[in-house]
């Protein structure tokens, strides 16, 4: 089955309101490159203005609570994502599971609130460097997709991230093989979850994705695109990502 590729930014606790200037160029090389999908989430208080400022390029939340409202101090609810105007959710960050002590059961909730309110949910897994030494870097991967996957995940809301947490913000990447290796064994544990919508699910590469190793990454077989952190933050390193597709 044909993957449009995607390439999404996480700007992470970065960005401001000046930094949005840098979307113009994103915006740019997105509709240079009809064939890929691009997308920014940038923190919260920046949804809204980013969306102001590029209205044709999704704009997606870092994060987002599983219940609808109530009392939750500092949390953020998929209905008030969708007010921003963000299009996209990321779930399940590496930074999220270590910082936050987030679980898996704990993204599966979010991803299928995000999912049942119409965001699109990237759903990130990723193994530990002393999890990968110890051999274990499929169990732990394919452990994490199961566990955070909501029910009535489809190919048209359900975007998968791989990013071993070692090659986060670290200029470090695993080989090509280790990673189209990671990546097919997400897609054949895909199917085992739902069947014949895991052809249709992207699966991104995410983790020192720079422009000088995107082609060579983003052309590997089931690497259907790639979550870009530092590198995401300026149109000039951003945009030969976006067109390396
Ligand atoms: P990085 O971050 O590209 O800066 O390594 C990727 C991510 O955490 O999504």
């Amino acid at each position: 089955m044909a993957r449009r590729k995607l390439v999404a930014g996480n700007w992470k606790m970065n960005g401001s309101l000046a930094a949005l200037a840098e979307l113009d160029g994103i915006d740019a090389a997105a509709r240079a490159n009809p064939g890929v999908d691009v997308a920014i989430c940038p923190p919260f208080t920046l949804i809204a203005p980013a969306v102001a400022r590029a209205p044709g390029l999704p704009i997606g939340g870092q994060d987002c609570h599983a219940a609808r409202c109530g009392a939750h101090t500092g949390c953020t609810s998929v209905e008030l994502l969708r007010e921003a105007g963000a299009a996209l959710v990321i779930v399940g960050h590496s930074e999220r599971r270590a910082d936050q002590h987030e679980t898996s059961e704990e993204v599966r909730g979010k991803a299928g609130a995000a999912i049942a309110g119409g965001l699109v949910a990237i759903v990130c897994v990723g193994e530990t460097e002393a999890e990968r030494d110890a051999g274990q870097a499929l169990a732990v991967v394919e452990r994490q997709l199961a566990e955070s996957l909501p029910a009535g995940a489809d190919a048209a809301t359900l975007v998968v991230a791989y990013e071993p947490v070692w090659a986060i913000g670290t200029g470090r990447t695993p080989s090509c093989d280790d990673i189209a290796c990671v990546h097919a064994a997400l897609r054949a544990r895909l199917r085992t979850l739902i069947g014949g919508e895991a052809d249709g699910v992207r699966i991104l590469y995410g983790g020192s994705v720079k422009p000088d190793n995107a082609a060579e990454i983003l052309n590997l077989p089931d690497v259907d695109g790639a979550l870009v952190g530092g590198a995401s933050l300026t149109a000039a390193q951003f945009a030969p990502i976006i067109a390396a597709c």
